[in-house]
């Protein structure tokens, strides 16, 4: 039987136990190693955690099933994640990227894959012309944000598709903003979907994870062969908070994308405010492709103030809203990303991209959206 995303979220990892006990909640299966019946015949599937584990195999089906994907692999954080996706490619080799992204990733090219010798070249991808111009046979990958982070720059999923397939390059989609409840980026043509599941996916700001969703079973292979040789894995207590999370990813994210827009009507009026970038205002420049490639808007956005003490005022002023890192838990959070998350972006690429140090990211909670303008509005005071 088919199943809806709502559906899913709650079902899906369904599957008899190994132990034979049905219990609702999938057991955590706190075991480093599991024995052997004897020489010659290995426990069915589990031999060591590093490799496998029973609760995390239930939360790789899941992810799976949302994404669209043939198989996921849960990592110990969303940069592990990213890191391991790196490891498919050899030194000379090209990569796209988009020149917003999470200022993490860019650190990982810098320090990491650099070194390994690949090539980075950032551009504009939710520019049609720039991203044709710079696709060519050398190009091994396309990696994107979309939403990107902090800017909200929406980036065409299936035309990066076409144009990798075009130039026998993979195209990798960071997911992480509008999480698989909105957008399913293997559907568009992804041959590869990350995740921080440290936000929307776990939900609950309690816990650090990363997904690799794979379109196709022989590259997802390949990726888990490199999460257990590297032993970036995800541990069985922290893949079970991930399942109860990802069971009431619809709702949340429902109710978040509702705050988001109430939000973001009453910034655009507000008189320190000078942009707000959210992708679910129709004068937003991606409004037409994110609502052609996507189910919805998200709860993340960012909005410039009329000067860095405006900004500051907020950050220190904000009594609900909490000036912290991250997104996607239930708990508004608003960062300041020229020192925060894109602290380590060169100062004239973050100008250029528009990040300026009156630039505010709001990822907008589960609390009551009147609450939440009151907050905002006694801090801009
Ligand atoms: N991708 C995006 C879009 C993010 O915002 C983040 C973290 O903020 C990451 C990846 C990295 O994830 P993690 O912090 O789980 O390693």
């Amino acid at each position: 039987m088919e199943k809806n995303i709502e559906t899913l979220c709650v079902h899906g990892g369904d599957h008899r136990f190994p132990d034979g006990r049905d219990s609702i909640s999938m057991p955590i299966y706190q075991t480093a190693t599991f024995a052997h019946p004897d020489l010659g015949h290995s426990p069915d599937r589990f031999y060591y955690t590093r490799l496998t584990n029973p609760t995390r195999n239930i939360l790789e089906e899941t992810v799976s099933a949302l994404e669209g994907a043939a198989d996921t692999v849960a990592f110990a954080s969303g940069m592990a994640a990213i890191s391991a996706v790196f490891e498919l490619f050899s030194p000379g080799d090209r990569i796209l990227c988009s020149a917003d992204l999470y200022g993490g990733t860019v650190l990982l090219f810098d320090l990491v894959c650099k070194k390994n010798g690949l090539i980075f070249e950032a551009v504009d991808t939710a520019d049609e012309a720039a991203l044709r111009a710079a696709m060519d046979e050398s190009v091994r990958a396309i990696y994107i944000e979309t939403p990107s982070n902090p800017m909200m720059n929406v980036t065409d999923i299936a035309l990066c598709a076409t144009l990798a397939k075009k130039y026998g390059a993979l195209l990798i989609v960071d997911n992480t903003f509008l999480s698989p409840y909105f957008q399913n980026p293997i559907a568009l043509g992804a041959d590869l979907v990350v995740h921080s599941g440290t936000k929307y996916l776990g939900g609950h700001n309690d816990t650090i994870s990363g997904f690799v969703c794979a379109a196709d079973a022989a590259l997802a292979e390949r990726i888990r062969k490199i999460a257990v040789t590297m032993g970036s894995v995800l541990a069985p207590f922290d893949s079970w908070l991930m399942i109860r999370g990802i069971k009431t990813l619809a709702v949340r994210m429902e109710r978040a994308q509702e705050n988001a827009m109430t939000i973001a009507q009453w910034l655009k009026n507000h008189p320190k405010v000078t942009r707000v970038h959210y992708v679910g205002l129709p004068e937003h420049p991606g409004y037409a492709v994110n609502a052609k490639q996507s189910r919805g808007s998200g709860a993340m956005l960012s909005f410039a103030v009329d000067s860095h003490e405006t900004a500051l005022q907020v950050l220190a002023k904000t009594k609900i809203i909490t000036f912290a890192e991250s997104l996607g838990g239930p708990e508004s959070l608003i960062t300041l990303p020229v020192t925060q998350t894109h602290a380590d972006v060169p100062e004239e690429e973050r100008l250029k991209l528009g990040i300026t140090d009156s630039l505010l990211r709001l990822s907008v909670g589960l609390e009551n959206a009147q609450d939440l303008i009151e907050d905002l509005r006694q801090a801009m005071e």
